[in-house]
């Protein structure tokens, strides 16, 4: 970890303001200090330092829900339905997925992750030792949440497994956190709910899962049980802990009695779009909910850019409301650092004392150019072309606009067989079904 200087830089405050010529310290990967930029007068002392006179700097993005390892799925399903999508397509892949294609596939999120500008992800899957390894040699800062199936047949192993895991890494300061993964309440029925948030309460942990994603997993609860996704979650204790919740597309009005002050949403818009989901009703309870961005997995996103992400729901919000004016630049700035608050890293501000989590914006391209507000080019305009540079806890991950927490010419040739590989063996029998 080098000592690194960020001289002469505009960069974006809390409040979302812009401050100009500064010079920012980082030191053991800590933001050591901030100050006026003096034409002239000697610079601060570094082993880097970088001229910033035409880059603005802001923390890094969260990627809110993530599972990175399908990005070895990415372009494999498309033009279908969502019940097509998981068991025509997914379900039967993921099936025979072998150890280095959840490697394969994490490494290649990451990298995709840190060219735009992402430096942290949740993510949910299967295999985490394979990602956890992935997440290591690239240094990206990750909340990992291994999946469980409550029907699978080996709960209580996978519970030991999983809390050894949430253990092992709440000793050691690192840039890792594990929580349990229960998939979703319709994979994980009674009493298998229960037994995973007791699991996750008795390791102080939090949990990740998905609920009400479409209107039918809605219908189909209230069915069977008279309740909606939310209530049977809320029952079973989800919201007592930090719960990343996955999507809630479909949050229903009365829902919201259930949720917790530590209950966070991650919504996804281009994944709602592309497999027509609906509106749901994130949009008219938005107010009421504590949220940020996700991306998804790849194979359905087909990108993990978490702007587009969040100009996407911008959009989609200005465009059903009828109304230009909502969904204010700010509003929506606001929500892509929530994604900070939620994972609960000290990370998220460009300020004294915050782990060095930043990107630094090269803004002076034909894309964003020229810049009246940077939170609007940022929002609307820009894309992985103007991140220059990517840093984790003061490691830089892209440096001069080129990737360095992989070697791209290895990483996609490894990529390249694997999916060779994996087009070879084909479907085999997924274990849930939609
Ligand atoms: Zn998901």
């Amino acid at each position: 970890m080098t000592n690194t200087l960020l001289w002469n830089a505009g960069y974006i405050d809390a409040e979302g303001k812009l401050q100009t010529h500064k010079n920012i310290e980082i030191k053991d990967g800590v933001i050591a200090a901030i100050s006026d930029y003096t034409e002239g007068a000697p610079l601060p002392e570094a082993e880097e330092q970088i001229c910033c006179k035409d880059y603005i700097v802001t923390p890094g993005f969260v990627n809110m829900h993530a599972h990175a390892a399908m990005n070895i799925f990415k372009g494999i399903a498309e033009d279908a339905s969502a019940d097509a999508w998981f068991n025509e397509y997914i379900w039967p892949y993921e099936s025979k997925m072998t150890d280095e294609d959840v490697y394969l596939g994490t490494k290649l999120a990451i990298a995709e992750m840190a060219s735009h500008g992402v430096t942290a992800f949740a993510d949910h899957y299967f295999g985490e030792e394979q990602v956890l390894k992935a997440v290591h040699e690239t240094k990206i800062r990750a909340d990992i949440a291994p999946t469980i199936f409550g029907t699978a047949g080996n709960l209580d192993a996978r519970l030991t497994e999983v809390g050894d895991l949430v253990d092992k890494y709440q000793k050691m300061n690192s840039r890792v956190h594990v929580r349990f993964g229960p998939h979703s309440p319709y994979t994980c029925p009674e009493p298998y709910l229960s037994e995973i948030i007791k699991a996750a309460k008795a390791h102080n942990s939090g949990i990740h899962l998905h609920i009400s994603e479409t209107k039918e997993q809605v219908q189909q609860s209230m069915a069977a049980l008279g309740k909606t996704p939310f209530q049977v979650s809320y029952e079973a204790g989800c919201f007592d802990l930090n719960c990343l919740v996955a999507h809630g597309l479909w949050v229903e009005d009365e829902d919201l009695k259930y949720l917790g002050e530590n209950t966070w949403f991650s919504f996804c818009a281009k994944t709602y779009m592309k497999l027509a989901m609906g509106n749901g009703g994130i949009y008219r309870n938005k107010e009421h909910l504590n949220f940020s961005f996700g991306t998804d997995g790849g194979a359905s996103s087909n990108t993990l850019d978490i702007l587009e992400q969040a100009r996407t729901f911008t959009l989609i919000g200005k465009y059903i409301c009828d109304d230009p004016t909502a969904y204010e630049t700010s509003y929506i700035w606001k929500h892509l650092m929530d994604g900070h608050r939620a994972l609960g890293f000290n990370t998220g501000k460009v300020e004294v004392g915050y782990e060095a989590d930043l990107v630094v914006w090269d803004l002076k391209r034909v894309n964003t150019f020229p810049v009246y507000n940077p939170l609007t080019a940022l929002l609307y305009s820009a894309d992985a072309s103007n991140v220059k540079y990517t840093m984790v806890k003061g490691d830089f991950l892209k440096y001069d606009g080129k990737l360095t927490c992989v070697n791209e010419d290895e990483l996609l040739a490894d990529v390249k067989a694997a999916h060779t590989k994996l087009l070879a063996r084909g479907k085999g029998k997924a274990i849930v079904v939609y």
